[in-house]
């Protein structure tokens, strides 16, 4: 072979890993939980009192909203709902009631798309069209918002902060859905808890079934265990609080 196309050749070679593990390096940074390029990010909280939030993620849902509530109501929890603007249009009345009962409604984004290399405009619009509803629900002061899929790179962090939103993620996530006994999902859980932890849970659709049949065993092992179960804005202000001294 001649030295030149040697050379180009060897250059091509450097030039396609390079592009390899700069696009490795952007999709561990689009998913990881704990870190963003810009912007404030919470996976969890820090603070010595045993204190977790239980998050509830898509929706809302009739079967969901029916299935959580009485559960709920029973263990004396508040949780974190982070509900999609298109299904809050879709089933009125659901995000109300979950409010009404106490709990927190937050942003999950309107259509639920992925929310990567969209244009600036596109993020606020998303932002902004589930936030006019859960203000019309009498939502007030801070908005928390989580990412369809976990996912986010530059362009989402920016828009989340300039909508005046938090973006929280989770560090407690529900089994693979290969797990189909609901106490094998409460095993799961249980072995990530600690306190300031952040549970996520997809109970709102059919797939979620075992996930609303862990509810019970969760709650009931997090109070053994001698937690409080508290909203993810609870969390927050306890932070803020230990952290003022
Ligand atoms: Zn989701």
């Amino acid at each position: 072979m001649r030295l030149v196309t040697r050379r180009r050749l060897k250059w091509a070679l450097v030039l396609v890993l390079a592009a390899a593990i700069i696009g490795y390096a952007l999709w561990q940074v689009g998913r990881a939980r704990c870190f963003q390029l810009v912007g404030e990010i919470t996976c969890r909280v820090q603070t010595s009192q045993k204190l977790v939030a239980l998050s509830f993620d898509d929706g809302p849902t009739p079967q969901g909203v029916a299935a959580l509530l009485p559960v709920l109501r029973e263990h004396g929890a508040r949780a974190t709902f982070f509900l999609i603007g298109q299904e809050m249009e879709r089933h009125p009345g659901l995000a109300r009631r979950l409010a009404a009962a106490g709990h927190e409604i937050a942003n999950h984004s309107y259509a639920h798309d992925r929310m990567l290399g969209l244009f600036p405009g596109a993020y606020a619009e998303e932002l902004e069209r589930t936030n006019r509803l859960l203000r019309a629900e009498g939502v007030n002061g801070l908005l928390l918002f989580r990412p369809p899929y976990g996912k986010k790179l530059t362009g989402l962090p920016i828009a989340v902060e300039r909508a005046g939103l938090r973006m929280i993620t989770w560090d407690v996530e529900d089994p693979p859905g290969s797990v189909s006994d609901p106490a094998a999902y409460a095993d799961h859980i249980m072995r990530g808890v600690r306190p300031g932890s952040i549970i996520l849970m997809h109970p709102m659709y059919a797939s979620g079934r075992t996930a609303r049949e862990a509810l019970p065993l969760i709650l009931t092992r997090l109070r053994a265990a001698g937690y409080r179960v508290v909203t993810v804005r609870e969390l927050l202000e306890v932070e803020a609080r230990e952290e003022a001294g």
